[in-house]
């Protein structure tokens, strides 16, 4: 599965007992956050070794434009234009 964000404990699940082999994803939880977009702060990392679901993990894949897409996002939904 490819992904914005860093998936939450929900959509980690999900992925586990869809018996995904591998998420890669760009932002992280607290990218996130620091947009308002609150989430379990519960890394995928840590559910990945707390389930010993061994789901191939590829982070931080163009986490500074997907950032830059958090902030736009941000910036449109606070009504001030992009
Ligand atoms: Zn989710």
């Amino acid at each position: 599965m490819y992904s914005s964000c860093e998936p939450c404990p929900m959509c980690f699940a999900a992925c586990v007992w869809a018996k995904m082999a591998k998420i890669v994803y760009a932002c992280r939880i607290e990218d996130a956050d620091k947009v308002g977009i609150r989430q379990i702060p519960i890394p995928s990392s840590l559910m990945n070794q707390l389930r010993r679901s061994n789901v191939d993990l590829v982070v931080d894949v163009l986490r500074d434009e997907g950032v830059k897409l958090f902030d736009a996002w941000r910036r449109k939904s606070m009504g001030s234009g992009v």
